[in-house]
């Protein structure tokens, strides 16, 4: 019998499961760094990892480690079956028309160098435009300078008003036939606003040209289709999914896909090679160069069934509380500034300190001290920073796990804390 690394849990399926049971499922949640249990609230960087994640990981270098897809020998087979099957759980998770469309990278910022550099640089022009927006991630603008750079196209930005939302009238201002692509977030990492991105994508193809989006900060929150969205590239990392570090994907429509250049060579990614000339394999295969993240891959894919179990409606439906809730506490606290206060918004809580000023890094030190995670600083954004005219932010952010008294305690540290300083 094949071993098996799909652990299921049956205490999470149902909707109505305590949310504890949950909760009780990420071991490094049970630490107590002081007198209380550990707050996490910086799962926009990184979420942390269910049993069931960490236990299909280890099960399989236990039992299954071996590379893949080239040998004759059954425990290589099963490897590259895991490996297989975990491009089918992403197909399924994105609605991909095809397993062949999901490539497996390192992560987001993987993904999209991928595509600025092949798709890129094969088809950007001088003059060509390249429309971003001003709630970017640092590896959603510099790969497509570097483009710009090797290729002589320009970029544009769409700009944002107060709130953090994107001025979409001038998104439509920017579009010309110069345009080629438009790489937007779905959420702002910094922010957590959520962009329109069906009309972002429609607009871009009604001006003939492609649209990526970076999801990173959707994945774990919402359902995803990339058919329905009609997106022409997606870009996740498992590590905002309750996966591991070191594994994300780049969904691509076939068709593109298939007449972009290679963007690595080397071994299983060819289909011939001679000194003079080398022929490439057809996807998803020519566009994964050497030995991938196998393990990576079992662990996201495990990490897909973990959530899917839960459900994308439940997810959604306790982060909207958390957030409501959170909103509410930290308006309440005397000098706290919320940054970000767009209407459609994810479970992001960017905020500073004015009245006495605070650092951001002092919040996020001291915070430290009680046991609470959380970010501060830039969040990768700073051309974002500059357009609010602030060095970074403190940033609190929420996922499955978070639970009210999470908030409650943030809450009451951040109170607690400007209190002393007055
Ligand atoms: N894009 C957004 C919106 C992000 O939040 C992040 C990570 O913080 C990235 C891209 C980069 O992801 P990674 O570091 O996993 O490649």
């Amino acid at each position: 019998a094949e071993p098996t690394v799909q652990k299921t849990h049956p205490e999470a399926a149902g909707s109505d499961v305590p949310h504890d049971a949950i909760r009780g499922e990420f071991p490094i949640l049970q630490r107590r760094p002081g007198e209380s249990p550990l707050v996490f609230l910086d799962s926009a960087a990184s979420t942390q990892q269910p049993t069931a994640v960490i236990e299909a990981v280890a099960d399989y270098h236990r039992q299954s480690h071996a590379n893949i897809h080239r040998a004759v020998y059954r425990l290589s087979q099963t490897a590259t079956r895991l490996y297989e099957d975990a491009r089918i759980a992403v197909a399924r998770l994105l609605n991909a028309a095809e397993p062949a469309e999901c490539l497996f990278t390192r992560g987001t910022t993987e993904s999209i160098n991928l595509v600025a550099a092949t798709w890129g640089r094969a088809n950007l022009r001088p003059g060509d435009e390249i429309i971003l927006s001003a709630l970017e991630h640092h590896s959603n603008i510099v790969p497509w300078q570097m483009a710009a750079q090797a290729t002589g196209a320009r970029i544009r930005v769409i700009p944002i008003n107060a709130a953090g939302e994107l001025l979409l009238d001038d998104y439509h201002r920017l579009l010309s036939p110069r345009t080629r692509l438009v790489a937007v977030n779905h959420v702002s990492n910094a922010l957590g606003t959520i962009n329109p991105v069906r009309e972002i994508i429609d607009a871009a193809h009604a001006a003939g040209a492609l649209a990526l989006i970076d999801g990173a900060q959707w994945i774990a929150h919402g359902p995803t289709d990339v058919q329905a969205l009609d997106a022409d590239f997606y870009a996740f990392s498992g590590h905002k999914l309750y996966g591991p570090t070191g594994i994300g994907v780049l969904y691509g429509k076939r068709r593109l896909l298939e007449a972009m250049p290679p963007y690595q060579g080397g071994g299983d990614m060819i289909e011939r090679v001679t000194f003079e000339q080398t022929t490439y394999a057809a996807l998803p295969n020519r566009f994964e160069a050497g030995t991938p993240n196998i393990s990576g891959a079992v662990g996201l894919a495990a990490a897909i069934r973990w959530v899917q179990q839960i459900g994308f409606a439940r997810i959604a439906a306790h982060e909207q509380d958390l957030l409501d809730h959170a909103t509410e506490r930290l308006r309440q606290i005397p000098g706290l500034r919320l940054v970000g206060t767009a209407q459609r918004k994810s479970g992001v809580l960017s905020f500073l300190l004015t009245d006495p000023p605070m650092a951001p890094l002092d919040i996020g030190t001291r915070l430290d001290l009680r046991g609470i995670c959380i970010r501060t600083g830039h969040h990768c954004c700073q051309p974002l920073m500059q357009r609010l005219g602030i060095g970074g932010t403190a940033r609190a952010s929420l996922a499955i796990y978070n639970d009210r008294q999470d908030v409650d305690r943030l809450a009451e540290a951040l109170a607690d804390m400007a209190a002393q300083a007055r």
